[in-house]
């Protein structure tokens, strides 16, 4: 979990101010971190009142992601925390398929996200129907779904995996003895990490890309969504921030091409991407990823140099704003609801990734 000093939740509004001040300078204009700072005090003060927490995604802009979480981090770390508060009400401030999770988690909370147009491209790109398919297409191949689903499609699939642990998750399942996985929805980072655990891959349903891997010990089945704010980013993009930016260190989301990864220095999840900043002492460094993540660590991390050129918002993550997450305390909205049946069954493939080791 990444440690960014939260705001105590009785701070005044001098306090919250000066603190976002001297976090945030240079990082967003000075007059909007007074306005902002203003609607941050008010969720403290209220969070403390209505026993909330406050759950904050990496990718949440800058001026929310300093201000009003208890905890911030990736989706699944997240997830993890909720399950283990004693708060009543859970705030994901992050997109709608998060706050299932967390409520699949801890079922017995209320889960709000402030938004209900926060979305997900990789989540929408599957579907319960299409699950069912790929099982009958492809029989007894065992079905990971990336943690970037809805809960009803986790609930037809036998392991979750986040892109932490894909590999791991890939190897633990041929180390079985399956020879193939299916795995959903991500087409990049299944790609990505059938190429890390030494696996064919083929797009389902695509004979001829199937009839070119026949043979292979150990195949990855994949399906044909990307996020669409990772697969924008280019090896030409890569080349150019290395002769703008000499001894730069460049950082990719796994959720990229395959090129883009191979072209990166490193590639992992949003927590990697933390803890290499905090630990390793680069020249500069440059995230492939979401653009308020940049903006978040330049702000955490303030003797680190981050190319900040980043112009790649994920739309979904930008529809969470300070204003909402106060309206979704004051109007306790947007509340996720599951059906028990699907909370039952969507928690398992969660429990069997967490039962690898
Ligand atoms: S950045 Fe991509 S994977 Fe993340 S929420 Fe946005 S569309 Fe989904």
């Amino acid at each position: 979990m990444s440690e960014v000093p939260t705001l105590e939740s009785n701070a005044t509004l001098d306090q919250t101010r000066e603190r976002m001040r001297a976090t945030l300078q240079g990082i967003i204009p000075d007059f909007e971190i007074d306005l902002k700072a203003e609607i941050a005090h008010h969720i403290n003060a209220l969070k403390k009142e209505m026993n909330a927490v406050i759950l904050g995604h990496n990718y949440m802009e800058p001026a929310l992601y300093h201000s009003v979480p208890d905890f911030v981090g990736d989706s699944l770390q997240l997830s993890s925390i909720s399950a283990n508060t004693d708060a009543e009400i859970i705030v994901f401030c992050g997109v709608w398929f998060m706050g299932e999770t967390a409520k699949v988690l801890s079922p017995d909370k209320t889960v709000l996200v402030p938004s209900r147009e926060a979305g997900c491209s990789l989540a929408a790109g599957i579907q319960v129907s299409d699950v069912r398919a790929l099982k009958l297409r492809y029989p007894g191949a065992p079905v990971v779904t990336y943690v970037n689903t809805y809960a009803e499609v986790k609930a037809e699939s036998d392991y979750c995996c986040t892109s932490g642990n894909a590999d791991k998750v890939l190897k633990h399942l041929f180390g079985l003895g399956h020879d193939r996985v299916i795995f959903l929805p991500d087409e990049y980072l299944a790609r990505n990490s059938a190429k890390e655990v030494g696996a064919a891959y083929f797009t389902a349903f695509k004979d001829d890309e199937e009839d070119r891997v026949k043979g292979a010990a150990h195949t990855v089945i994949g399906w044909n969504v990307r996020c669409e704010v990772h697969e924008l980013f280019t090896v030409q993009d890569v080349e150019n921030v290395r002769r703008q930016y000499p001894g730069v260190v460049i950082l990719a989301h796994p959720e990229c091409s395959p090129g883009v990864i191979a072209a990166a220095d490193v590639s992992g999840s949003t927590k990697v991407m933390v803890d290499y900043v905090e630990q390793v002492a680069a020249p500069r460094y440059a995230l492939f990823t979401e653009c308020s993540m940049g903006d978040n660590l330049a702000a955490q991390f303030p003797h680190r140099e981050m190319v900040r050129n980043c112009s790649l918002r994920c739309q979904h993550m930008n529809q969470i704003t300070l204003e909402d997450t106060l309206e979704a305390l004051q109007k306790i909205q947007y509340k996720v609801e599951l059906a028990p049946d699907i909370i039952a069954r969507a928690k398992a493939p969660i429990d069997h990734m967490l039962a690898i080791r």
